[in-house]
């Protein structure tokens, strides 16, 4: 498996670019080693896998996307990476990504543009576009990826594959580089909700090394798909939130949207409206609240401890201004300052305070949707792929893109992204979100619909 994957890499990644480092020796050594007769052990032995390059990765080179890391060779494994070689995994290489996973279209990244692969002029699709070009185009069967504000679901949704972003808390942090940390969350990309079960199986659960993983039993979620019936949806309550439905939605996209609802009705599902009131405060508080915590967390890159550091600093000054102007990006230093800006003296209650405020609102909005739903089904984009270069030169309609996924975000749901058709050869993919911890409902769902 691994060397037909290696092989297909070799042959398509020149035109994807969705890896930025490869594994190929190691992983031609562990199948020589098994060729020699090695065992194999775990749930997942021998099954190949991508890292997205914001899992830290010992030995290998783990960029986030950025030329601050180009230079960085991690000494350890992040608890996912560590977790998923444990089950048995082998590592193929590590995916692109936009730089310190900002951005929507993957066009950010120090290492160039990842292409859809259904459109090699399109976007696939971002954060973690590297992670999902790599499944669509079958360069391996699964791939990890993170989710801060969409960026497993709208790459997902984009490039025609199966994402899964846990609850908040669900999968450890540790080691996957942080950009906004009260909303980053692992999850991964496959080829379905049966394969994605698998993988998240072996990811999920309690580390003490990261303050915020939640300490609470990890359901058999491979084997509750294996146990479920034809009558899965049967009786189950989705919500369809008004909000999401409105202006905006392209009406091509909608009509798939339409169609796979249907299916859940015909399932036995009943379909209900709901309403989420303060969605469109969405986009607003999540541009304050991420780089808010950007500008904190990237504040560790400072051309001294490890990373890049500027040629012949004249000064300490000099040093961090030059090694962070140089080593960071133009999305990167869009999103310190804003940051920074937000939680200065004097702006701190108008902006960081007020969107901390109204994140409240967004997560109360889902608590009582969930009083009345079992699941809530809707869009994860207005429409399908947009071309490379199109929104790039304007931040805030890029911004605007993540509407549909960023409420889900604030308020720490479990969500999917599951495809659902195509509108003039791009997939649209159907997003699904389930109450905190009902990943075994909403991979359940994603089971029954495919
Ligand atoms: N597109 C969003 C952003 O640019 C979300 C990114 C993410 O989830 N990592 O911040």
């Amino acid at each position: 498996l691994s060397r037909h994957f290696l092989d297909r890499i070799a042959a398509h990644d020149e035109t994807l670019n969705a890896m930025i480092s490869g594994c190929a020796d190691t992983a031609r050594e562990r199948a020589a080693a098994l060729d020699a007769g090695g065992a194999a052990d775990g749930p997942l032995a021998g099954l190949p896998i991508a890292h997205k390059d914001i899992f830290c990765t010992r030995g290998v080179r783990t960029s986030c996307g950025s030329r601050m890391l180009d230079n960085f060779v991690a000494p350890y494994d992040a608890t996912v990476v560590e977790r998923l070689a444990a089950a048995g995994t082998v590592t193929l290489g590590k995916t692109n990504m936009d730089e310190f996973a900002m951005g929507s279209s993957n066009e950010t990244s120090f290492y160039g543009p990842v292409r859809n692969p259904w459109n090699t002029d399109y976007v696939p699709g971002g954060s973690s576009g590297g992670s999902a070009a790599a499944v669509a185009a079958g360069l391996v069967p699964a791939a990890t990826g993170t989710d801060t504000g969409g960026s497993i679901r709208q790459p997902a949704a984009l490039c025609g594959v199966t994402g899964i972003k846990p609850t908040y808390g669900r999968v450890s942090r540790y080691g996957m580089i942080a950009f906004a940390s009260s909303l980053d969350q692992g999850g991964c990309f496959a080829r379905s909700a049966d394969d994605c079960a698998h993988v998240l199986q072996a990811m999920a659960g309690f580390d003490e090394r990261d303050s915020t993983c939640v300490e609470r039993d990890v359901p058999d979620y491979v084997g509750a798909l294996g146990g479920q019936g034809d009558d899965f949806l049967k009786g189950m309550r989705v919500g369809l939130p008004k909000e999401y439905f409105a202006e905006g939605l392209d009406d091509a996209s909608r009509k798939v949207i339409d169609a796979a609802i249907a299916e859940f009705q015909a399932q036995g599902a009943e379909i209900v409206e709901i309403s989420l009131p303060h969605t469109e405060l969405a986009v607003s508080t999540y541009y304050v609240l991420a780089p808010a915590e950007a500008s904190s967390n990237l504040a560790r890159f400072d051309g001294v401890r490890y990373g890049y550091r500027c040629e012949n600093p004249v000064d300490l000054e000099d040093l961090y201004t030059r090694s962070r102007g140089e080593g960071f990006g133009r999305e990167v230093q869009r999103r310190i300052m804003v940051g920074a800006y937000v939680l200065s003296a004097g702006y701190y209650d108008a902006y960081y305070l007020k969107a901390q405020k109204t994140r409240r609102l967004i997560a109360r909005d889902f608590s009582d949707a969930f009083e009345n739903v079992d699941l809530i089904a809707a869009p994860v984009t207005q429409a399908p792929a947009f071309k490379l270069g199109e929104k790039l030169d304007d931040p805030v309609s890029m911004y605007l893109n993540d509407v549909y996924t960023l409420p889900a975000s604030l308020a720490g749901l479990p969500g999917m992204s599951v495809p659902a058709g195509f509108v003039d050869g791009l997939p649209v993919g159907l997003q699904l979100l389930a109450p905190w911890f009902e990943e075994t409902r909403l991979l359940g769902a994603a089971h029954a619909y495919q």
